[in-house]
């Protein structure tokens, strides 16, 4: 703190900002996984860094699901899995379907994810702490509790941030902000989010004993399980729900696209929590535990065609900042995409201050380094899924005629037998479901997942 202080007596001296030494070599806004990620990249490697959160402890409001795939983490901080404060190793994952009456789930337990132990629950209320002090240890200044105004800015080059009529300068900033990037937009270095690429997170922790948590999952004392769930019989909408295995609690919640919320028009979300809970297939897993948390929170879910221009004159976006996170209705995942882009752009500061050039097309290296990850690549990939994840089909009619099919074929009621085909054709009829559109959309699905 007295670093912050001195540097901000510094500052208010007369002098102007240009044509003086920058304060820092870079500044990275942001102590969720993607900052401390820079930070912890580029401290490690000598930068004079500062690390501003607005939160105290830093990252500390930050919300997920969530579960963590910790490959990048491993680069960065190779302990991380007896160092860090995780929740349960996930070797357990269940994905499906939710209708009114029923779950049609794919129950995957697998010694693949029990050896390599990559996937954990973590809660961010102490993940992000951790990570932040790990960027402390490695030599950031990191300073919580500041809320970053506005970002400097002189000749069309990022120069440093502002906060309470202060400014700190650095060669480059690090915009790593989270979803709603207020710094970015108003600096106009991308533009305001549009309602489609955006989805609502609400999610609930409930607290329930390990035993219980152990006995009700199947699960040892440090195993866990993770699932995730397409559901459209939630109050008309067209949402995917998750529930995960914390130590002595569960993480469950909905999330729903902006559009969805927009086109209902009159359901809330703490609704759609209120009715997933209840759920006859969540309720009896829940049962006798306790809210102890709850929290809502932005989604980036535009895809590779929300990516913004990821670097400019003294500036880099980093993790939901920069649009990069994934999701196929199945699959949420955002920590581990936030965590690349961190340490990709912290080598990126690192190669720049070698050559001391801080300008947009020495900067520019950060999407090389980004493009050759899965990140990048992932979100090009399935650049076409929303046209999957938008079909309204996906979460009623196709469920309901899984749900048909399963119920014609396993519930013994004392009537004769029937082919699976008439089974079929007989489901699909009774939802007025065409062969022909049944088959282009599953031929869709097949080309974009
Ligand atoms: C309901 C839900 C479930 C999810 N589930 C998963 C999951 O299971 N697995 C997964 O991998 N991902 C999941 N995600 C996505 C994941 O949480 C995000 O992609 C990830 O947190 C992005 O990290 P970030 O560092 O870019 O942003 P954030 O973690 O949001 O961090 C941004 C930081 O910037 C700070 N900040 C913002 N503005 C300022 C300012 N002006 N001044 C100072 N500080 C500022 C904030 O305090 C915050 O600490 C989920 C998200 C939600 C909402």
């Amino acid at each position: 703190m007295a670093n912050f202080k001195e540097n901000i007596k510094r500052i208010n001296s007369s002098e102007s900002i240009s044509g003086r030494m920058p304060d820092y070599d870079a500044i990275v806004v942001g102590a969720g996984n993607a900052g401390s990620a820079a930070a912890i990249t580029m401290a490690s490697k000598g930068l004079n860094v500062l690390l501003v959160d607005r939160a105290d402890p830093p990252g500390a409001k930050n919300l997920s699901g969530g579960v963590l795939w910790g490959n990048d983490l491993a680069e960065i901080l190779p302990k991380w899995q007896t160092e860090a404060p995780l929740e349960r190793f996930i070797d357990n994952k269940k994905i499906g379907f939710l209708t009114e009456k029923s779950s049609i789930v794919i129950d995957f337990k697998t010694e693949f994810f029990r050896d390599n132990k990559i996937a954990h629950s973590v809660l961010r209320a102490k993940f992000d702490p951790w990570m932040a002090k790990k960027a402390k240890e490695a030599g950031a200044l990191v300073i919580p509790g500041i809320t970053v105004e506005s970002l400097a800015i002189e000749d069309r080059t990022v120069v440093g941030i502002k906060e309470s009529g202060d400014t700190i300068t650095a060669n480059v900033v690090l915009l790593a902000e989270g979803v709603n990037p207020r710094l970015s937009i108003e600096a106009g270095l991308r533009k305001p989010l549009q309602d489609r690429e955006l989805s609502v997170g609400v999610k609930e922790v409930i607290k329930l004993s390990a035993q219980k948590i152990e006995d009700r999952f199947n699960l040892t004392k440090e195993s866990g399980m993770a699932s995730e769930y397409i559901v459209g019989s939630l109050g008309n909408l067209n949402i995917g729900a998750f529930f995960y295995t914390n130590k002595e609690s569960i993480s469950l919640g909905i999330v729903s696209p902006m559009e969805e919320l927009r086109r209902n028009g009159v359901t809330h979300t703490y609704d759609l929590i209120e009715k997933f809970k209840s759920h006859p297939s969540i309720a009896p897993l829940i049962e006798g535990g306790t809210t102890i948390e709850y929290g809502a929170h932005l989604i980036p879910e535009g895809g590779i065609d929300s990516v913004p221009q990821l670097y400019g004159n003294g500036y880099m976006l980093l993790g939901d900042a920069a649009g990069l996170a994934f999701s196929n209705g199945l699959v949420l995942q955002g920590m581990n995409y936030a965590i690349v882009s961190g340490i990709k752009a912290g080598e990126a500061v690192a190669e720049a201050k070698a050559r001391n050039d801080f300008t947009a097309k020495s900067l520019a290296v950060y999407e090389q380094k980004l493009g050759s990850t899965y990140a990048l690549k992932d979100l090009k990939t399935f650049k076409d899924i929303r046209k999957v994840t938008n079909n309204p089909k996906m979460y009623t009619v196709y469920p309901q005629l899984l749900e048909g099919i399963l119920l014609e074929t396993l519930w013994e009621r004392g009537q004769p037998k029937k082919k699976t085909r008439d089974v079929i054709g007989e489901a699909a009829s009774k939802l007025s479901v065409g062969k022909v559109k049944a088959l282009t959309d599953l031929y869709g699905i097949y080309r974009r997942m």
